[in-house]
């Protein structure tokens, strides 16, 4: 009886497998030309400095609008992009289309103050080695200062490799790029690596935002990373204000810069425009 059952669990088991792994290599072979029929593009989520509120940058955010089955989240796309390598010719794609966007922000805000805009940059792309290079001719190609070009790089792009990351972006700032850690605080040793690995912010994952009003842990958590960091001499990014309370508590705590869908959602590059004024 067992041995029947354990042997149709296994055959289930092993269907489901097949199915997921049926989907992602289609999944992969439909990204493969997705860039070109023009099914990708991005988003942009304002970024606020708390000290003023000033909107001040936009993060990119990629979004695929499958023409079957809608739109795919980039936490499903992004890895199958990865995973594959297609990520080495969609990332440069994804760097020089952000850096267009902005050098035309720049243009609409004749007189005001430049926008950054913050690209996210996967562990593949920074273990290429190319990046520096990528980097330099996109912004030579399209003109946008370096100073308003940021990259967002997760702890997992330099864990294990972190002489080689570091000498990565030692160029890449030295070119006047900024390097942030995303999603800071989630990692194993995220202290650990900031003494060895050269960036200029760190952005607190949403994950203690999202509870900093209620738990007492991850307010005493946020309050440590905003001390720690500043008296590194990087600055700190909330993401994922929802609320009215958060954006305040973060303000009170010297936080440098916030977004969230409190102070605004991800919007196509047109809509941007208009938020710009
Ligand atoms: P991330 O870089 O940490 O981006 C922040 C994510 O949080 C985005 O999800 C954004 O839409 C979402 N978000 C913003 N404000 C809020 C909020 O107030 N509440 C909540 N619950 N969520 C908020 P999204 O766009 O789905 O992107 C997910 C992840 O996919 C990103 O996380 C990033 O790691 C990756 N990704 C997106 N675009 C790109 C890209 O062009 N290249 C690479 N390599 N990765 C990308
Ligand atoms: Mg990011
Ligand atoms: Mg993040
Ligand atoms: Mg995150």
């Amino acid at each position: 009886q067992a041995k029947v059952a354990g042997k149709n669990c296994y055959r289930f088991y092993s269907r489901a497998m097949d199915q997921a792994v049926e989907r992602r290599v289609h999944l992969e072979h439909e990204l493969r030309g997705a860039w070109d029929r023009g099914e990708l593009s991005l988003v942009y989520q304002p970024v606020f400095r708390l000290a003023d509120g000033k909107m001040v940058g936009a993060e990119a955010l990629l979004r695929w609008k499958h023409p079957e089955q809608g739109l795919i989240a980039p936490s499903v796309f992004i890895d199958v992009a990865e995973q594959s390598g297609l990520i080495e010719t969609l990332g440069p794609q994804v760097l020089r289309a952000a850096c267009e966007d902005a050098v035309s922000w720049r243009d609409t805000r004749v007189g005001a103050d430049p926008m950054f805009v913050s690209v996210n940059v996967s562990p593949r792309q920074l273990r290429s080695g190319d990046l520096p290079n990528v980097v330099a001719a996109c912004l030579r190609e399209t003109g946008l200062p370096a100073q308003q070009l940021h990259l967002e790089l997760t702890e997992t792009a330099v864990i294990g490799d972190e002489v080689h990351a570091s000498s990565l972006l030692s160029r890449l700032r030295a070119s006047g790029v900024k390097v942030w850690l995303d999603d800071f605080g989630t990692g194993f040793s995220g202290l650990s690596h900031l003494r060895r690995v050269p960036v200029d912010g760190v952005k607190i994952d949403r994950s203690f935002i999202a509870d900093v009003l209620r738990d007492p842990d991850d307010l005493a958590l946020t309050t440590a990373i905003i001390a720690m960091a500043h008296s590194l001499g990087i600055i700190v990014v909330a993401e994922g204000v929802e609320k009215e309370g958060q954006y305040a508590v973060l303000r009170e705590r010297g936080c440098d810069l916030a977004q969230g869908y409190w102070l605004g959602h991800p919007v196509n590059a047109q809509e941007f425009l208009v938020l710009l004024g």
